[in-house]
């Protein structure tokens, strides 16, 4: 194989790109947006709609295998790839069950694992029966599409409920029961068509505003504990007969493992991994989506952090870059997207430890050296 297709712009296509073109491969983006991260990056890119089947097809016929970078992208796009015979990696029939959260969380009780209690609700009329079942507080979900957070609704009560299903405009629903976790915890793992699987250390996660803010790892958990979401990585990752790599979210409550979702691509949480281990998760993926071996990563330090950089609203220059590049132990990535709109991933560093605690006061002291430069101010200058 020499070209791989990326289905998506955004900045795991662009990490992914960035792998892939460090191995020698040829990169093709297909993005409805000019000069996306990924786009920056790729050797070709497309700009076309994720359901134009004339683009869609043209970035099969220009590559030898399309991934994705993130499962939003329409099923009948990836259908119509496999239809006329290219390979896409992971699979629709992958894609299919990741990207709605009841034939999710129904294929991982099917393999023998915990999730949350759930129910569907499809139309207002199922609610009733849903809230009788689960109860409050719960967490309801559009069962497709939804991503940091977007959405979802907490709710504690029936009328709560009601309104969230009419904010949901007709949207099938998942009803949830809210995990009352300690921990949010994930790993990656990658699986090759040999079957060959690697798991990562299991990462420990802080999400503000349904948004991830910190990755610790290892995470800071029993080793039984960790050892319970490496079995549960393998058993899904052979279950769904995927290829590539993933990232399952789980909740600990107590000695509860439950798991959350599952992310059929590279994934927020495995960034840290470019940095802290010896094969990267895109790394992973690349060799996965095209044939190579598997071999178990191993950490190049004891303990690492990332930290989200997200936008400000304010303004779209990042300030405290020259103090943050001080520590030696930090390393910053950026996106390459011109707005800071609020809350928007713009990049994120990572911070090397001896152990989590110095890697958490690096971070946090990294944290505190950054800031956006308001516009005004630069237009002012
Ligand atoms: P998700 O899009 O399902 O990953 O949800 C985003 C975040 O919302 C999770 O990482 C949790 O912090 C929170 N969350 C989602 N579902 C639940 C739940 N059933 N119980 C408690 N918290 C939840």
């Amino acid at each position: 194989m020499t070209a791989i297709g990326i289905l998506g712009g955004g900045q795991l296509g662009r990490m992914l790109a960035l792998e892939a073109k460090r191995m020698g491969y040829r990169v093709v983006v297909l993005e409805p947006t000019t000069n996306s991260p990924t786009g920056q990056i790729a050797d070709e890119q497309i700009v076309a709609a994720y359901d134009d089947l004339r683009f869609i097809g043209e970035l099969g016929a220009r590559t030898d295998v399309v991934t994705y970078e993130f499962e939003n992208i329409p099923l009948a796009s990836v259908e119509a790839l496999e239809a006329d015979r290219r390979l896409v990696r992971p699979s629709g029939a992958v894609l299919r069950i990741t990207q709605e959260r009841l034939l999710e969380k129904q294929f991982v009780r099917d393999c023998g694992i915990a999730t949350v209690d759930f129910a569907a609700v499809a139309k207002s009329a199922d609610l009733p029966a849903a809230i009788e079942r689960i109860g409050f507080p719960a967490v309801l979900k559009t069962t497709m599409g939804g991503y940091d957070g977007k959405g979802q609704w907490l709710v504690r009560s029936a009328a709560e409920a009601a309104e969230a299903v009419m904010a949901a405009k007709g949207r099938a629903l998942i009803y949830e029961r809210f995990a009352p976790f300690d921990k949010e915890l994930s790993i990656i793992c990658a699986r090759n068509a040999a079957g060959e699987i690697v798991t990562y250390p299991v990462a420990e996660n802080e999400h503000d505003g349904g948004v991830l803010a910190t990755t610790i790892v290892p995470a800071r958990v029993p080793a039984a504990v960790a050892d319970r979401v490496r079995r549960s990585a393998e058993t899904i990752a052979a279950g769904l007969d995927i290829v590539g790599a993933f990232a399952i979210e789980f909740f600990l409550a107590g000695d509860h493992l439950l798991v959350n979702e599952i992310a059929p691509r590279v994934h927020n949480t495995g960034h840290y991994s470019l940095d802290a281990t010896t094969i990267s998760q895109y790394e992973a993926h690349v060799r996965a989506i095209c044939d190579l071996p598997l071999v178990p990563p191993r950490m190049l330090v004891p303990a690492v952090v990332m930290v989200n950089i997200l936008g400000g609203g304010n303004g779209d220059r990042l300030g405290g870059v020259n103090e943050l590049l001080r520590d030696p132990d930090i390393a910053l990535h950026m996106y390459g997207k011109a707005h800071a709109a609020l809350r928007r991933k713009m990049g994120h560093f990572t911070a090397l430890g001896s152990d989590a605690d110095d890697a958490l006061r690096k971070a946090e002291a990294g944290r505190r050296k950054l800031h956006w430069i308001d516009n005004r101010a630069l237009s002012r200058a």
